[in-house]
């Protein structure tokens, strides 16, 4: 059993879906656990998991996007709570692009009155609720630590969502890389080189809806899976899975089936392909295997 895994906790988008919570991905590595971004309901996937939240080692940011960020506060604050779900006694650890300060700032404002109450009430220790946060603006290794290293990468979501970027995480060998919110871009290639598993973005709707010009905008700031298929053909990772799936969709046009972005892809791509679903996990060995744990 490898000790590297990654579990996609929420493979949603802004949509409030019980199906697809908002987007976040936990790494486990060794000892050590990264939460990338923070989507609607990254605590419930979390307890789902038996994982405590004042588990997480470092939370990890890729945009300000609040689908990404929405569950931030409640990682933070119920992962300090004295309970077997939280038990942080060190500061919340948060790295993330230019942004990330005040992002931290601002909630430690928002919950002043909550953090004062409970360190008054419950005499929680005011050390699990300290934040410790690093920014970066360029490409390049953002943490390392007993042998995880984790290296930010820009990406293209767009001319004015900016910054935005994504994660290449290395351990024993292993590489697991994370496209974050991006549209085609060479970038995700470069860093996506050698990956074991790479988990990418995809946005899809039908052509009758490509006519309507609020649509062309949210597909020009995303990977349509055409395009997911022209990366992975040039990384070639051991296993290529989908998150943050974008369903376009108007009451008159239903949106695309899994099978339709499947089939796009697979004019580009013929690599092995998961779609990604909530919950579902990948161990990164000598090869990558897939465990779901969502009912079918
Ligand atoms: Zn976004
Ligand atoms: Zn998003």
């Amino acid at each position: 059993m490898s000790d590297f895994r990654v579990t996609l906790l929420g493979t949603g988008v802004p949509i409030p879906s019980p199906e697809r919570f908002g987007p976040s991905t936990l790494v486990e590595a060794g000892d050590q656990k990264f939460l990338i971004d923070a989507g609607r309901g990254a605590t419930i996937r979390l307890y789902q998991l038996k994982v405590p939240i004042g588990r997480i080692d470092v939370q990890l940011l890729t945009h300000y996007h609040s689908d990404h960020t929405s569950c931030l506060p409640d990682v933070w604050l119920t992962g300090w709570l004295e309970s077997h779900f939280g038990t942080r006694k060190s500061p919340y650890k948060v790295i993330g692009p230019t942004g990330a300060k005040k992002l931290m700032a601002n909630l430690e404002r928002a919950y002043e009155d909550d953090i004062k109450i409970r360190v008054a009430d419950e005499k929680l220790p005011l050390s699990g609720i300290a934040t410790d946060v690093t920014e970066f603006d360029r490409d390049g290794p953002v943490y390392e630590k007993n042998g995880v290293k984790v290296i930010a990468f820009e990406v293209d979501h767009g001319d004015v969502i900016k910054p935005c970027y994504g994660y290449r995480i290395e351990y024993g060998g292993r590489v697991a890389v994370f496209s974050s919110d991006t549209r085609y871009n060479e970038n995700v290639i470069r860093y996506g080189k050698g990956a074991d598993l790479l988990v990418h973005e995809v946005a899809m709707a039908r052509p009758e809806l490509m006519k309507q010009a609020y649509i062309q905008r949210i597909i020009g700031h995303h990977t349509t899976p055409y395009d997911c298929g022209r990366v992975f053909a040039q990384t070639r990772p051991k296993l290529a899975a989908f998150t943050h799936v974008v369903r376009l969709a108007s009451i008159e046009v239903p949106p695309p089936s899994v099978e339709e972005m499947i089939a796009d892809v697979r004019k580009t791509y013929d690599g092995p392909l998961e779609m990604g679903e909530d919950l579902m996990s990948f161990e990164i060995g000598d090869t990558v295997t897939m465990q779901r744990r969502m009912p079918r």
